[in-house]
């Protein structure tokens, strides 16, 4: 019972409009913010057909009942609760709304009896939002238990934003602190999730300026539709013209982003949804508020990375409907853009990072974000430190303030105070100088004292990483990681696509060679347009790389098409990634050599030359040497996986980071044997794990016998420098006697050892 209100449902169709009229009256009538509030709550009430209505709001970082109908009216100011103590609490902390027809056996139920509420059985509440931040909340109660519909608590959340809107207006000017955290412009500390390393400090800049929606009501709705059809206009030329200009510029990626910009901008389900909105008397602008509200709610709960992606991606394109709407307001120009710019965002998608002046961002911090979402990889290839999971981002720091981002640790510094801004100079400083060093070896060959020459090579994967060949003055590409092409992308690319792609990846490396590994997908790496097998309990150990590429050749043979295409006239060099045994690669070679016959009968110029090889990440494979290695043009030692094989234990759980390491005298032992085997028949061998990167690792890879190693751009200096001040045969002495070591680890000796003869580490 108790559902249906007099005038009929709040949610039908000119219920909501003639409600939000009425509050509109309320809220424009004379009096003090109080008064007002109090009619609000009353008219809410009868129009809702509760017998409680309440407004919290917050103030100085409490919620604080500011007005009710139906409680003991005494507790106005009287009660206070905490962001997350409570119901109302919980409302608050999670920005979204909740409705239980019986709320006092919920956990959190938290009852004040100073306001009279424990006769209410039901409770639906809904975040009062400005400009996407939580100012309050507000709240229904009835005495029956009563199950508030879908539409309700929809009409409810647009209550909220026309009381929002309040709170901004009159009430800021009548009653100091409310709708604020309480900002105290003291320093902060937040710990959030290192998504890339580095250290940087800068001006925040919020990405999305809270654009604060001042008029919800429609005066006129068929204005309002009009309005935002003309915004929906100009965003998809807007899109469009950004497509163009991706077309014509080197960098592939954000083309392919923005092509799923361009569907999303004409997706009809998105169009539906605001036009409702308006139809129930909201403004376009606050229309677009209400489902990207609706929307941030359906994205925290959707686990599956990729379809959060896309989610984010809706949120920007919102955020650029916004703007078009309120005639650029808040719009970021490269004017306005400090020269040190920290960029603050809830979450963003790469190409909105693209879009800046990516010279300008130091940093970039995220209150969302993870690991394997695609604005840490494109921001990793630019070299821009990311902290991401910072909790409560966007309520700690304001446009302007100064921040030291440790992407190191994943610790943020807001407003940093004298210790902090003492620690990062210090820290700074050192980087700064060894940078300069690591500059000066630019052009310096990788010699060890003794005459040794050593390889070093990038891993790449976008085509932002290809600048750093020139910038390190790295040998050529050890790997380039194809699938991170495929995995900014909404749709398969084509042959023709994929071949420009991989031209344009020839064409910046010029000379130096390249060594594109196919497809690695599955596992963690899912692709949204590939079937998948959503059920592996070990996806790392699953359908992935060459398994599934054997298993779907087509994927397979339209990649090496167009790798084919793209080295015309010019020499090409292959590897298939986690080979488990010599069959695989056996099949792997065939399908590359049915492509050379076709690409020979269609008479197309093939390349140059063809390398092909293989990775080594099983470890099955290293006991198939005898068979393999005939077979192959060169061997590269993929160390990530292969000591996550070798020793059972996950790379990605950060419970067993440090439980084993790749300076045991097992791992050393196993790539040592396979080096010598490869050595001992001619067959160019590498590695190109994170192993590579990190000095002391590598020094150890070139003491059992490495010469050719691929790391991330950021570490080519320091490897190199090492390298430079390397006594090699000293070191192949000192590690005679390692492999049959019981310890744990050589790690220790092996600094010791640098640090007694003077390598750099
Ligand atoms: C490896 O496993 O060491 C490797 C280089 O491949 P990825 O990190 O892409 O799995
Ligand atoms: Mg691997």
């Amino acid at each position: 019972m108790n559902t249906a209100s007099p005038s009929g449902p709040p949610g039908g169709p000119s219920g909501p409009r003639i409600l939000l009229r009425r509050l509109r009256e309320v809220m424009a009538g004379s009096g003090a913010a109080q008064e007002r509030m109090d009619q609000l709550v009353t008219v809410i009430a009868a129009n809702m057909v509760a017998e409680v209505c309440s407004i919290y709001l917050l103030r100085d970082g409490l919620l604080e009942l500011f007005a009710t109908e139906g409680l003991n009216r005494g507790a106005v100011h009287q009660t206070t609760l905490r962001i997350g103590e409570g119901l109302v609490g919980q409302i608050a902390q999670a920005a979204r709304p909740m409705a239980l027809s019986e709320a006092r056996t919920h956990p959190n139920f938290a009852a004040r009896p100073e306001t009279g509420e424990e006769d209410y059985h039901s409770l639906m509440g809904v975040p009062v939002l400005r400009g996407g931040r939580v100012v309050g909340v507000l709240v229904l109660q009835n005495r029956t238990n009563r199950d508030y519909s879908n539409d309700e608590v929809e009409a409810m959340q647009t209550i909220a934003m026309v009381l929002a809107e309040m709170v901004g207006g009159a009430l800021q000017a009548e009653v100091p602190g409310v709708g604020t955290f309480g900002s105290d412009g003291l320093p902060r500390r937040l710990a959030g999730l290192s998504l890339n390393e580095g250290l940087a400090r800068g001006v925040a800049v919020l990405h999305e300026p809270r654009i604060v929606v001042e008029q919800h009501v429609a005066d006129d709705i068929d204005i309002e539709a009009e309005r935002l059809n003309m915004a929906l206009r100009e965003l998809r030329v807007q899109v469009d013209s950004m497509l163009q200009a991706a077309i014509a510029e080197p960098g592939g990626e954000s083309r392919d982003i923005l092509e799923t910009y361009r569907m999303f901008a004409h997706d009809k389900g998105w169009m539906a949804r605001l036009h409702e909105a308006i139809r129930s008397g909201l403004t376009a602008e606050a229309a677009v508020e209400r489902v990207q509200v609706e929307n941030r709610a359906r994205m925290s709960e959707i686990s599956d990375a990729y379809l959060r992606e896309r989610l984010h991606d809706l949120e920007d394109l919102s955020n650029r409907l916004m703007r078009h709407l309120t005639q650029g307001v808040g719009q970021m120009t490269d004017r306005d853009l400090p020269e040190e710019a920290v960029v603050v965002a809830w979450n963003m998608g790469p190409a909105e990072l693209l879009d800046y002046d990516v010279n300008r961002i130091k940093a970039l911090v995220l209150e969302e974000g993870s690991p394997t979402s695609h604005v840490a990889i494109v921001a990793r290839a630019l070299q821009i430190p990311v902290i991401g999971r910072l909790d409560q981002l966007l309520d700690a720091v304001e446009g302007g303030d100064d921040l030291v981002v440790d992407g190191d640790n994943g610790q943020l510094f807001v407003r940093p105070g004298a210790d902090a801004l003492e620690a990062f100079s210090a820290n700074l400083d050192m980087r700064q100088a060894k940078a300069a060093q690591y500059a000066a070896l630019r052009d310096q060959p990788a010699v060890t004292k003794d005459g040794t020459r050593i390889h070093l090579n990038l891993n790449a994967g976008l085509l932002a990483d290809l600048p750093h060949l020139d910038g390190t003055g790295a040998d050529g590409i050890g790997l380039y990681r194809t699938e991170l092409h495929f995995m900014v992308r909404a749709t398969l690319p084509t042959v023709s696509m994929q071949s420009e792609f991989y031209g344009r990846v020839l064409d910046q490396a010029g000379e130096l060679p390249v060594v594109f590994r196919t497809l690695d997908v599955g596992g963690d790496k899912m692709l949204p347009y590939l079937a998948r097998y959503d059920d592996e309990k070990n996806p790392a150990m699953g359908w992935r790389a060459i398994r599934l590429s054997l298993d779907r050749p087509v994927l397979l043979r339209m990649q090496i098409r167009a790798l084919l295409k793209a080295a015309a006239g010019r020499p090409l060099a292959i590897m298939f990634p986690m080979i488990a045994e010599v069959s695989e690669f056996v099949a792997a070679r065939a399908l590359l050599d049915r492509e050379i016959d076709r690409q020979g009968r269609m008479g197309e110029p093939g390349p140059s030359s063809i390398k092909v090889g293989t990775m080594l990440e099983v470890p099955s494979l290293a006991f198939q040497l005898g068979a393999l290695l005939p077979l192959v043009d060169f061997v590269s030692i993929g160390s990530n996986d292969l000591m996550q094989f070798l020793f059972a234990s996950d790379r990605g759980n950060p419970r067993l980071a440090n439980r084993y390491d790749e300076l045991s005298p097992s791992a050393l032992s196993l790539v040592r044997d396979i080096v010598q085997r490869c050595d001992s028949v001619g067959v160019p061998v590498s590695l190109c794990g994170e192993a590579a990167g990190r000095p002391v690792d590598a020094m150890a890879l070139i003491g059992l016998g490495l010469r050719s190693i691929s790391m991330g751009a950021a570490s080519i200096g320091a490897v190199k420098m090492m390298v430079r001040s390397l006594d090699l045969p000293a070191l192949q002495a000192f590690m005679v006697d390692f492999y049959d070591s019981p310890d744990h680890s050589l790690r220790k000796v092996l600094t010791k050892f640098a640090e007694d003869n003077g390598v750099a580490i």
